[in-house]
């Protein structure tokens, strides 16, 4: 199959870890996603390469699974995330806080998910791309406010994340709040897919214009999804390929407006997974609001329950020294074994872990200075892939490190969000994994 963007045209690596790369618009057509993904392994699942005969192997099982007549709802789903503000008053439903998009973007960066752009997943839907990595998310951001700028670019651009600006022109450069064209430019110069959210953020359905007739609505409708994809082409000189629906509110008469107005996709508020096969001019999309809990944010993205066993420290344990983190997982026979990953949210990067597929147990050192660490509640995930259904499974816990040094002074932010846990989740996140 043909891809239409030749940067991509090889197929994606099954095990990458976050191999689709943000990158700057100035370094189009260098490199290979290839070396990037070995490099990106060596983080990724077992923490260390995996011999190129395994790799043969995986993707041979791969490439054979259709063939045995495997059903096409078992080929990987991607889960669209979309963000409004961070940390901005103009908004207060959609805001969340700094922190909470810190801890979204840690969770997806170290637990095996697979941040794609959104061009990717178009792709894949539109039949016109083989696959798309297990565990696949996609990252948009609606509106246009400065937020995105302030916030979530630095952060989505450490972690070389790609992502999707959905802005609407009418606001652009307008207010305090909003973006300039040439923020805008700069993030776009650096990878940034910025794309259309309408011209002037109104309710795009006829039933909610009452008072105009179907030739003037035609004409309004054109111009609204028109104009915005012309100026922002113009202002900022990437194609607009996709549109958000404002308050995503659409219906057949607007998605078939929005293909005529030259939309290749486009996304709604809608809940659920993209697949492929779906009807791209109605992408749903996991709108994130400010009510929901970092449990409520991971069982949203999909992970079914996983039992653990054995797992150290205890929860609300507080012995010293820590210096390993690891469980036990007693049904690791149904798991597909090169799948299995441990990770450590607070220490902020990927170590490397130790799974033995005989015992089922995982195992972490931590060789981190403890100083950094201590008086703080700590989250470890552990994950893995079923070997059967394919789907993500998951289970963590939380344990501390004594308060011996003293802590000057504690962020409020961060004691409130960690609370200590008094027994294990297996999977369905419990009163006490909220924030
Ligand atoms: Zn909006």
């Amino acid at each position: 199959m043909k891809s239409s963007d030749s940067r991509h045209s090889q197929p994606i690596p099954f095990r990458g870890y976050n191999v689709l790369k943000l990158r700057p618009r100035s370094a189009a057509g260098k490199g290979t996603d290839v070396a990037e993904a070995r490099h990106q392994v060596t983080k990724g699942f077992n923490g260390r390469l995996m011999s190129a005969r395994a790799l043969a192997a995986v993707v041979a099982v791969v490439l054979a699974l259709p063939l045995l007549g495997q059903e096409p709802d078992q080929r990987p789903d991607a889960t669209v995330l979309c963000y409004h503000i961070v940390e901005s008053p103009s908004d207060e439903r959609m805001e969340i806080s700094r922190e909470t998009f810190r801890q979204h973007l840690q969770y997806l960066e170290m637990t095996g998910y697979n941040v794609i752009p959104l061009q990717h997943l178009y792709e894949y839907v539109a039949g016109k791309r083989e696959s798309i990595p297990p565990n696949a998310v996609v990252i948009t951001i609606d509106d246009g406010w400065t937020s995105a700028y302030t916030e979530a670019f630095p952060e989505l651009k450490k972690r070389n994340f790609p992502f999707t600006l959905f802005i609407y022109p009418n606001i652009i450069g307008k207010t305090s709040i909003a973006l300039s064209w040439d923020q805008i430019k700069e993030m776009a110069d650096a990878g940034a897919d910025i794309q259309s959210h309408s011209f002037s953020h109104p309710f795009l359905t006829k039933r909610r214009h009452p008072s105009l007739d179907d030739a003037k609505y035609a004409a309004w409708l054109q111009r609204e999804l028109a104009d915005s994809k012309r100026i922002i082409e113009k202002k900022v000189g990437n194609k607009v390929r996709f549109l958000a629906y404002p308050y995503g509110d659409y219906d057949t008469r607007v998605a078939a407006f929005a293909a005529k107005a030259g939309y290749d996709a486009a996304l709604t508020c809608d809940f659920g997974k993209v697949k492929v096969g779906s009807n791209p001019l109605r992408m749903k999309r996991f709108v994130i609001d400010k009510r929901m809990s970092f449990a409520d944010f991971r069982r949203y993205l999909g992970a079914g329950a996983m039992q653990l066993a054995d797992v150290t420290p205890k929860p609300g344990d507080s012995k010293d020294p820590v210096t390993v983190v690891s469980a036990r997982i007693p049904n690791h026979e149904q798991l597909d074994p090169t799948s299995v990953g441990l990770a450590v949210l607070s220490l902020g990067d990927v170590v490397p872990y130790a799974y033995d597929a005989t015992t089922g147990s995982i195992s972490v050192e931590i060789d981190e200075k403890p100083e950094t660490l201590r008086g703080k509640y700590h989250r470890a995930v552990v994950w893995a892939r079923d070997a059967k259904s394919g789907k993500r499974v998951e289970a963590s816990w939380t344990f501390r490190f004594p308060e011996e040094v003293p802590q000057p002074q504690q962020p409020a932010a961060i004691a409130a969000r960690l609370t200590p846990a008094a027994g294990v989740a297996t999977g369905a996140p419990t009163a006490n994994e909220r924030r």
